[in-house]
């Protein structure tokens, strides 16, 4: 049939499929966080506080909490030991601020103590950035090319290592959440039914990542199926 159209094709349902999954799980988290930001808890104290005390009662004293710009972009930098905290964490005292807080805290305590899926993670960083990309022009020449086809499975393999990285951040952003709604309990940071609202931003934030990796075993069946297809 000659020439191939690789994006175009049937297979393209896996896609938009994977697509849905991950603008709904955003769509979820957004709505999840915004309702429980009006929520305010009984404790009064703010995201930035709420961090601060968990990572001392935790014994970490090198961990620095810094205010950024942005919407639901909080994270731990392992390099710099920075807890970046947005507007709507840092400075607010409401349930889905505390919440991340600790989540975020929940990753700096991981680093703190070596958890394995944490270093995994962080060691396959580049290698799933050069898989994610390099992947498609290796499939593309595999599939226009006659005698190519090699060139598809070293782009599927080159995806596979995006697809890794995707479920080894599954265990690392689950047992953060974890970490952090233990510490919100047993300091008495939060009390009794706001334990459990707090636990839904958390979840809805999860959902996210099992969304994404949903999204990239997908894409990476459409591989594998477009592979399948040349090679009959
Ligand atoms: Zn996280």
């Amino acid at each position: 049939m000659g020439f191939y159209l690789p994006f175009y094709d049937s297979t393209y349902i896996l896609v938009i499929i994977g697509l849905v999954l991950t603008l709904a799980a955003s769509a979820r988290v957004k709505s999840t966080f915004a309702k429980y930001s009006r929520v305010g808890s009984m404790s009064g104290i703010t995201g930035a506080q709420a961090a601060e005390r968990i990572l001392r009662a935790s014994g970490i004293y090198d961990v620095t909490i810094e205010r950024v710009s942005g919407q639901l972009n909080d994270n731990y930098d392992p390099r710099s030991k920075v807890l970046h905290l947005s507007d709507a964490v840092y400075g607010q005292s409401s349930l889905a601020a505390i919440g991340v807080a600790a989540h975020e805290c929940g990753h700096a305590i991981q680093h703190n103590k070596s958890y394995v899926p944490l270093k995994v993670r962080s060691a396959l960083v580049p290698i799933a950035n050069i898989g994610s990309m390099a992947s498609w022009p290796f499939v593309l020449l595999g599939l226009t090319i006659s005698g190519f086809g090699f060139l598809i499975d070293f782009g599927i393999l080159l995806f596979s290592a995006a697809v890794v990285f995707q479920l080894v951040t599954l265990p690392v952003e689950f047992n953060a959440s974890k970490r952090a709604i233990a510490r919100l309990g047993e300091m008495g940071i939060l009390y009794g039914d706001e334990l459990g609202n707090t636990k839904k931003v958390l979840n809805a934030a999860a959902l996210t990542y099992v969304a994404a990796a949903a999204a990239s075993i997908l894409t990476l069946l459409r591989l594998v199926i477009l592979g399948g297809r040349r090679r009959d």
